[in-house]
């Protein structure tokens, strides 16, 4: 907050801090701080006519009040109504100062707020606010905001108050625009939200169908709208280098694949070709169901960016799912002369420096790796394209530092989680999309079993059955998120279970701990037929393939998540034989595990997984950082307001088209000091 506001406001600097930690900079932020919701002390109400859940102010005399020590140390108050001594309303504080006894003497008359519940004596509420009956009733419902520690509820309202009267009264919004959506003005909106007419109910007040809150999230929905466009047209201003492959590494990477690419994978090859092409950058979202092969046109992209003779990086948001890009990129480059190198955190530092200084000397075209490639210390020599997988999944600091050193670069990334179209519209609308919506020919239909922990053996019979038809089983233990190490074990013994349960078979154990090269080992005795079982932690969850495994058993099927059971189911059902997988589970079962295991269990499109992921999580786990980057949406609700955010996605490009004097005002208002998460 600039001192000139401070002292417009009269504060000091320790209020205008914890105004800051209120994202509070401006008199346009404190005017824009609305109200969490309301009080009414407007009026009183004979507790004759309270109901219990309630809340409601009601006089009150003293009858008695006394410290209480069991159940635990309490103030307990005895009182009665002011008008009617036959109801009784008991007071209790679990928190008191010596000085609240002293105002509760017996005989005192006070006005109590609160919540009135049912008690064990009667009717009672928990720390009413509490004031003497002496002063004057308030004048419009009491608002109250949301705070931090230190600075109250008065002072805040006093803040906003002064604000308002500084603020210029015209609206920010040309009255042509609000008419036809029959909005009302937001000076006359602002008053009445931060002190709302004892005329109104509190449920009025409450409701989002106000026309006073319907302007405050248009107005809102409309930024958004207004700074994604701006964004997005910025970035399109911006200049990359313009990539055209000649074809001669791409014809022989295709030359060498066992399949031919989708019509699908075609298509959006082609849409992220032409992008690839222009001179702006290319901000691309690549979608498309686990096993939609998003991989190879990820691979395929690369290529035209180093035949144009650039250099091209490869992010993941883990190690593993890093590491697994890194196999198949070495497997599909490594015959056409480009070796991949790896970079990631964990890496010994004398290998990072190597991979470093070939990255900044150009000698290496191509780095896969996690967020380790964005480091201030890691310098590109000519950095073309950005590939990044599972983008959502990634901080807001880290999506800045690829921004900061992508602007001048193309991005692709790629996510199998769909996006809701109320996102797509609002969130993401400044995102080109394309979608891989088939996945590749000769896969099998995938049966699903639920079976109970306590059937294992019939479970270790299918085993024996399968192996005996020539096939492969994927035994997957489970995710055990706090404990790495309780993973490993688990995974260990069920391997030595496995193998003493089945001692002529060959089994095999694949874990995170294991070196690149061990796994890489294991795995390939796995693709080659001579392991019949593979036990495997969740490691596998990405990217192996092996069309002649036909059985898939995951343990504790109940722990896992949604999109993490269907990557692991994604991984049979790619040969000719009929495949299934097995979702062991241990009872009880949560409620949240009931419904996740049933949603595994009836679908098999990712798609609708995912949609349903979205509905039991709700959109904050995919909006992550996206988000908390953008604090934006404090007031509409993307679904409820559909209405509005349709029409604010009508009027942005128009605005800024037509009038860009008042969207430059309008953002000004709503995202001040915010600009730089803008489009992350
Ligand atoms: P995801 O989209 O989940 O990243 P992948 O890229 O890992 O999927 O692809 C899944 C599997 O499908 C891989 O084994 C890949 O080689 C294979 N695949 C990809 N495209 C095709 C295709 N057109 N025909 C057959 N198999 C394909
Ligand atoms: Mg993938």
């Amino acid at each position: 907050m600039t001192p000139e506001t401070q002292k417009q406001l009269g504060i000091r600097p320790a209020t205008a801090d914890k105004l800051a930690k209120l994202h509070i900079k401006s008199l346009w932020d404190l005017a824009l701080h609305l109200p969490l919701r309301y009080e009414d002390e407007t009026r009183l109400t004979p507790l004759a006519d309270v109901q219990a859940g309630q809340a409601a102010q009601v006089e009150v005399v003293v009858e008695h009040a006394e410290v209480q020590y069991r159940p635990r140390r309490q103030l307990v108050v005895k009182t009665t109504d002011a008008a009617d001594a036959r109801r009784v309303l008991f007071l209790r504080f679990l928190h008191f100062y010596p000085n609240q006894l002293q105002q509760m003497a017996e005989g005192q008359t006070l006005r109590v707020l609160g919540e009135v519940k049912h008690g064990f004596y009667g009717l009672e509420m928990i720390h009413p606010k509490v004031r003497s009956a002496e002063g004057a009733m308030a004048e419009s419902l009491t608002p109250v905001y949301p705070t931090v520690n230190g600075l109250s509820q008065p002072t805040l309202r006093r803040l906003i108050r002064t604000a308002l009267a500084l603020l210029p009264p015209e609206d920010s919004l040309p009255p042509a625009v609000l008419a036809p959506l029959q909005l009302p003005p937001l000076a006359e909106c602002l008053q009445l939200l931060h002190a709302p007419p004892p005329s109104l109910r509190l449920s009025e007040v409450h409701s989002g169908a106000l026309p006073a809150w319907q302007r405050l999230k248009f107005d809102e929905l409309l930024a958004q709208q207004l700074s994604m466009r701006l964004a997005r047209a910025q970035r399109h201003s911006g200049r990359a280098p313009r990539l055209q492959g000649n074809g001669s590494l791409s014809s022989r990477l295709c030359a060498q694949l066992p399949f031919a690419l989708t019509a699908a994978q075609e298509r959006v090859l082609a849409e992220i070709r032409h992008d690839l092409a222009q001179v702006h950058p290319m901000h691309r979202l690549l979608q498309g169901d686990v096993g939609s092969g998003k991989t190879i046109v990820a691979a395929l992209a690369a290529i035209v960016a180093l035949e144009a003779g650039f250099q091209v990086a490869v992010m993941a948001p883990t190690e593993i799912l890093a590491e697994q890009h890194y196999l198949k990129f070495t497997q599909w480059l490594t015959p056409l002369g480009i070796a991949p190198v790896w970079l990631s955190g964990s890496l010994r530092k004398k290998a990072k420096d190597s991979a470093k200084a070939a990255l900044a000397e150009g000698l290496t075209p191509l780095a896969v790796g996690t967020h380790a490639l964005f480091q201030d210390d890691v310098v590109f020599h000519n950095l073309g394209l950005v590939i990044v997988d599972e983008q959502h999944r990634f901080g807001v600091a880290q999506r800045l530092a690829l921004k900061n050193k992508g602007a001048e670069v193309h991005q692709l990334m790629m996510s199998a989680t769909p996006i809701p179209r109320t996102l797509a519209m609002s969130f993401f609308a400044d995102l080109d999309v394309s979608v891989i919506d088939t996945l590749p020919p000769g896969r099998t239909p995938i049966k699903t079993k639920l079976v109970n922990q306590a059937r294992r053996q019939e479970v270790e019979g299918f085993v024996r059955h399968t192996v005996a038809q020539g096939r492969q089983v994927y035994w997957v233990c489970p995710l055990i998120e706090e404990s790495e190490a309780l993973q490993l074990q688990t995974a260990v013994d069920t391997h030595a279970h496995l193998q003493s349960v089945f001692p002529d078979l060959r089994v095999g154990l694949v874990h995170g701990r294991m070196k690149a090269a061990e796994k890489a080992q294991v795995m390939q005795e796995f693709v080659s037929g001579s392991l019949h079982i593979l036990v495997a932690t969740t490691v596998i969850e990405v990217g192996v393939d092996v069309p002649n495994a036909s059985l898939m058993v995951i343990e504790h099927a109940e722990r896992m998540g949604l999109s993490q059971l269907h990557q692991l189911r994604g991984r049979v059902g790619r040969g000719a034989a009929a495949s299934t997988c097995v979702l062991l589970f241990e009872e009880p079962l949560s409620e949240l595990a009931k419904t996740r295991l049933k949603v595994i269990y009836e679908h098999s499109d990712g798609f609708e997984i995912a949609r349903q992921d979205l509905n039991i999580r709700g959109p904050g786990e995919f909006l992550g950082a996206r988000q908390s980057g953008a604090p934006m949406l404090r007031f509409a609700h993307l679904e409820e307001d559909l209405y509005l955010l349709e029409a604010a996605r009508q009027l942005a490009p128009q605005l800024i088209e037509q009038q860009p004097q008042v969207v430059e005002q309008h953002l000004q208002r709503w995202l001040s000091g915010r600009e730089g998460y803008l489009g992350v």
